[in-house]
């Protein structure tokens, strides 16, 4: 866990928050406790459910009215990895070139960085004149299990 790092997103959301004159209410507060003590890439629903954890007075109202701020303040992306939801990923204030790769049977995500990609990336934009801003890359695979079992056991029903 990358626990200083973590402190200085949520202290950028908390500086984000105060700039558009929003009350911290504890109902956020524990939202946002929730979405940068986690690393995992998390559903609107998932997030209702963790941050009744902390505080059960959570309401969906409120989650579903924090996370466009969320997205809004760049911490965390707002993600479609072609299932059902969209996924939040709290992990691009910290890790911006980050990419993923995602098993299509039980939808296990996992994050990765790669120096070469991001080579032929700056390669490629300064070739054609651009400058790159932001990236995103997503791999959709089959993950170890499925392929030695036929069926992975995480699968949602
Ligand atoms: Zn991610
Ligand atoms: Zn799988």
């Amino acid at each position: 866990m990358a626990d200083a790092a973590n402190k200085c997103a949520r202290q950028r959301f908390l500086e984000f928050l105060a700039q558009k004159n929003l009350r911290m209410t504890g109902q956020r507060r524990a939202i946002i406790e929730t979405v940068f003590s986690t690393e995992e890439h998390f559903t609107a629903e998932q997030l209702l459910e963790w941050s009744r954890r902390r505080d059960k007075s959570v309401s969906r109202a409120t989650v579903y009215r924090t996370l466009p701020l969320l997205t809004e303040s760049g911490l965390v992306r707002e993600m479609d990895f072609g299932k059902e939801h969209k996924f939040y990923d709290p992990n691009y204030a910290e890790h911006p070139r980050h990419n993923h790769i995602i098993c299509q049977d039980c939808g296990k995500i996992v994050e990765f960085e790669s120096e070469k990609i991001e080579h032929v990336e700056n390669e490629i934009s300064r070739r054609l004149g651009y400058a790159v801003k932001s990236h995103r890359l997503q791999i959709t695979a089959t993950c170890e299990e499925f392929r030695q079992r036929g069926k992975c056991s995480k699968k949602r029903p």
